[in-house]
Order: C-alpha cells, then structure tokens, then sequence
C-alpha cells in the first residue's frame, strides 16, 4: 500500500466517475467477436518495476474503502479478442523500454536531457490504447466519456490510423507528506492542462497527458509533444502533495482507511 510512512506501491483507479456500460459482456469491443481474452490496462512488465520486489499491488478506488491485491494491475477480459489484442503487444513492448529508458536518462542526467523515441507511432498508439483500454473496460465502463476521440483512438491503435492526438510526458511530481515521491499508477481520468482538456494517466514514475481538445497546449506545450517526436522532451512540472490533489482525495483516504 502507499502511505505516507512507506514507498511501498499502489495503483489507483476509479478516478474517473463510472457508469453502468453499454458494451454487451464477451464480445471484443472492436469487431464483436465472443472469443475475448486478458487485456490489461497496462502493461504487465510496468505494473511489476511498480511492485518492485513487493509480492503484489495495492489497488484503491474513489469508491470503497481499502485495497484490493492485484498481482500486474487492473485488467479485463471482456473488451478484445485475440487478434485485437495482439495489435496492442507491439506498442506495449516499445513503451516498456521507453519508459524504463526514461528514468534511466533521468537519473543520469537530470530532467534536461532529450529521450530517443524512435519510432513515435508505436509510443503514440500505447498512449492511446491504454486510454482507450480503461475506457472501455469494466473498470472504465464508458467509452461515450472520450466522445468523437473514441473512434479515433480506437482507429488509431487498431487499424493503423493516423497518430494525430498530441501528448506531453512529464515526471511524476506527486510526492508524499515527507517529500518522497508517491510511487503509483493512476488509471486514465479526464482533467485540464491550462485550459486544455486532457486524458491524465500515470505509470512508470511518468504522467501522460494526452489532448482531447482542438486548443493548442500552453506555454510552448507543442514543443514537448512527444506523438511525432524522436527525441522527446520531459515536460516540467512543480512538486505536488498528493493528498492535495482533488480527484485522489477520496481514493487515497480509502487507501489508508
Ligand atoms: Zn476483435
């Protein structure tokens, strides 16, 4: 569990408000096929450097108090069938090394380097599947939240479509009451960038905030956009308790209740 004594894991999910799905239960979500399999949220390989050399996570929600053991994070069966869910192993598997690849740089050489992202499309297509993923998952249950973004999201990471939503990647700047930082995953949930509306999500000690919005990004945020980028720029972020952020209030008092 995470707490503000220890740096021990946590995911947390249910930020976002669910409602009961549309989606009928087994069938791939894509091309309705009833011969559904295990889809996570994300990647396996991520949700275990979470847990490091803990046994399992700890999993909180906004909407019942404690945790729940997970071993590799949130997923479901219900929402693709084999092939579909074959699309998505290829950007999963390049985002893994990249994100590892990340915090390497970071702690060799600080914030100001620039990360090797050489095939753009792939990271991009993670991106969106692991926003798309939750969405449309039992833990989501509302794909209708992403609007006219679903379908190109979906298009996107399933029939190789166009990778034209922008996104920053910043480092985790969530820390604890003792300065430490808050070691978590944050399932996607809808916030701003300024004024921009964004889909937040958190893994790897890195947040993704991807635009779903025509507006550009503030403050020069369209020179940090990694969607099209090789060589990526960490976006800065200032310190943040995270007991002070609205939206993980509720899920972490249930955490430690
Ligand atoms: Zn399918």
């Amino acid at each position: 569990m995470w707490s503000t004594s220890s740096r021990r894991s946590g995911f947390i999910d249910g930020a976002m408000k669910t409602k009961a799905g549309d989606k009928e239960p087994g069938r791939c979500v894509v091309c309705g096929d009833t011969n559904t399999v295990k889809s996570h949220i994300f990647p396996r390989a991520l949700m275990h450097d979470l847990r490091g050399s803990d046994s399992f996570l700890h999993e909180a929600l906004d909407s019942k108090a404690g945790t729940r053991f997970l071993q590799s994070g949130p997923w479901d069966q219900n929402i693709l069938c084999d092939k579909h869910e074959a699309v998505t192993s290829r950007p999963d598997e390049y985002a893994v090394e990249f994100c590892r690849a990340v915090i390497r740089s970071i702690d060799q050489s600080g914030y100001d380097g620039f990360i090797s992202n050489p095939q753009p499309n792939l990271l991009a297509r993670f991106t969106y599947q692991c926003i798309w993923r939750f969405a449309a998952s039992q833990h989501g249950r509302d794909l209708a939240a992403l609007g006219p973004y679903a379908e190109i999201l979906q298009r996107a990471v399933f029939e190789d479509g166009p990778c034209e939503l922008s996104f920053l990647i910043a480092r985790n700047n969530l820390r604890t009451p003792i300065g430490t930082e808050a070691t978590m995953a944050i399932a996607p949930f809808p916030t701003r960038l300024g004024h921009v509306r964004t889909w937040l999500f958190s893994v790897s000690g890195l947040q993704f905030y991807v635009k779903l919005d025509r507006q550009p990004f503030p403050i020069n945020g369209d020179s940090y956009s990694a969607h099209k980028s090789t060589s990526v720029r960490l976006f800065q972020l200032p310190a943040q308790l995270a007991h002070n952020v609205p939206i993980l209030q509720k899920i972490i008092t249930n955490m430690v209740s």
